[in-house]
């Protein structure tokens, strides 16, 4: 991920999604929450399930903590990263999260050409599972509306 298109205003950390019933987090993807992590939020504002967090460390825009965990450093890596409004990544992460997408629907329509074939040739079924295990990969991420 180009690290340029940051303009270092901090709503990254200051509005991180955590399901602390499921013990995760919607920050780089959906994650689990580890107990490193847990232990530098805290609770902002909370939805029916969800609670948006700030983290400790965020202090004008910046981060303080000089052992930030891992997914703090490769964030924004993953094409469903959670972006705040106004997020410089915003236009590169749409354009992955569209190429995603078009795979899924590709991968749904070639699945109905399969079913079609499936009664004649049982072997066709994997070709059916196989696809269908991407599609559950991204489910999370709304991939059944897709
Ligand atoms: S919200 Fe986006 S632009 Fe702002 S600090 Fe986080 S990654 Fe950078
Ligand atoms: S440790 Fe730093 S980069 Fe990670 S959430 Fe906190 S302020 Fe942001």
């Amino acid at each position: 991920m180009n690290k340029d298109f940051c303009h270092k205003c901090g709503e990254c950390c200051k509005n991180i999604p955590v399901d602390f019933d499921n013990r995760l987090i919607c920050f780089d993807g959906i994650q689990p929450l580890t107990s490193e992590f847990e232990q530098m939020l805290i609770p902002v504002n909370k939805t029916k399930n969800i609670t948006f967090c700030s983290c400790k460390y965020i202090e004008n825009g910046l981060c303080t903590n000089l052992n930030k965990p891992k997914i703090c450093i490769d964030y924004p890596s993953s094409p469903f990263a959670y972006l705040p409004d106004g997020c410089g990544f915003y236009g590169e992460i749409f354009i992955k999260q569209e190429n995603i997408k078009q795979k899924i629907r590709k991968l749904k329509e070639e699945i109905i050409h399969y079913e079609a074939l499936v009664s004649k040739d049982k072997s066709v079924q994997k070709i059916i599972d196989h696809h269908q295990a991407i599609i559950d990969k991204y489910k999370p991420y709304g991939a059944d509306n897709w």
